[in-house]
């Protein structure tokens, strides 16, 4: 496993839309353990393959709820409802935030890393990160969507 380099906005890599990805292979499947681990590394609670320079239709999340994480290969939204608005950010967009106005749930058809379908229902935070990824997926970035402007965070404190 390693990390790799995420890439940040102004990268058109980020605005393209994903491919689907047809079969697991191993060079798949160390594509989602580096995702991880660049996620973990870099303290965030999603990553999308094309933040790597990689146009797959992989995501990966953890929250930090104790679920684990979770990858989801070609995700679908397949239902939406309520509304959430808070301040998001992206490792895409390091040191800023800004206020997204999001379902408060979403339910996702996607395949596992081991190409098993699953379906993922999601509230609050977690349907949050979901909606988030799957943009990038289809190269649309969170900045496109913030209502009055980014705003700087103060970077987390390293222990
Ligand atoms: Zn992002």
């Amino acid at each position: 496993m390693a990390i790799r380099r995420i890439r940040e906005l102004g990268d058109e890599v980020l605005t393209k839309k994903c491919k689907e990805v047809t079969k697991m292979n191993l060079r798949t499947r160390i594509l989602i353990g580096d995702m991880l681990d660049t996620m973990y590394e870099a303290g965030g609670v999603g990553l999308a393959a094309p933040q790597v320079g990689v146009l797959k239709n992989i995501v990966v999340i953890d929250i930090g709820e104790g679920d684990g994480p979770i990858t989801l290969v070609n995700p679908v939204i397949l239902e939406t409802a309520g509304e959430q608005s808070g301040d998001e950010g992206c490792l895409s967009v390091p040191g800023k935030a800004g206020v997204v106005t999001r379902p408060n749930y979403v339910k996702v058809r996607a395949q596992n890393e081991n190409m098993e379908e699953i379906e993922l229902e999601a509230e609050e935070l977690l349907a949050r990160a979901v909606c988030h990824e799957i943009d990038h997926l289809d190269g649309i970035m969170y900045v496109e969507l913030v209502e009055g402007g980014l705003h700087d965070v103060e970077p987390e404190e390293e222990d």
